[in-house]
């Protein structure tokens, strides 16, 4: 069922985490008028510091990005932003692209670096 608010899920490799929270703050305003989710340690860490609600699900070694993945194919992730880091191995590899192959079978956008997040976030497709 489609909801009347979107949602951005935000999910960023420990390496990104700075880079996300910074991002989020940069774009609390925009961000607030959706419903946000993210993986485990990032939701925290961005619900502290831009004040907002962040659905937290598993961190993503222990399956939120398949958490995610799943809420995507069912019609329930309208973004995701995926600050990944490309110079450090992930134990959650396979999840990772499970997850980027979800966002393509549904063509849901979905954003690897802060210079695509900030074109996505910026859309009119995306903004209200
Ligand atoms: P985390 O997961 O937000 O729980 O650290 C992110 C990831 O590594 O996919």
């Amino acid at each position: 069922m489609k909801k009347d608010i979107k949602t951005i899920a935000l999910i960023a490799h420990d390496n990104k985490k700075q880079e996300m929270i910074e991002w989020a703050i940069k774009n609390k305003e925009v961000l607030s008028r959706y419903e946000l989710c993210g993986t485990g340690t990032t939701s925290k860490r961005v619900a502290e510091a831009t004040g907002l609600t962040v659905k937290g699900y598993l961190s993503g070694p222990l399956g939120g990005d398949q958490q995610i993945g799943a809420k995507a194919a069912e019609g329930l992730i309208d973004v995701i932003v995926f600050f990944c880091d490309p110079l450090q191995a992930q134990p959650h590899d396979p999840d990772v692209k499970a997850l980027l192959r979800i966002a393509n079978v549904y063509n849901v956008p979905i954003a690897t670096n802060v210079a695509t997040a900030d074109l996505v976030i910026s859309s009119p497709f995306v903004t209200k």
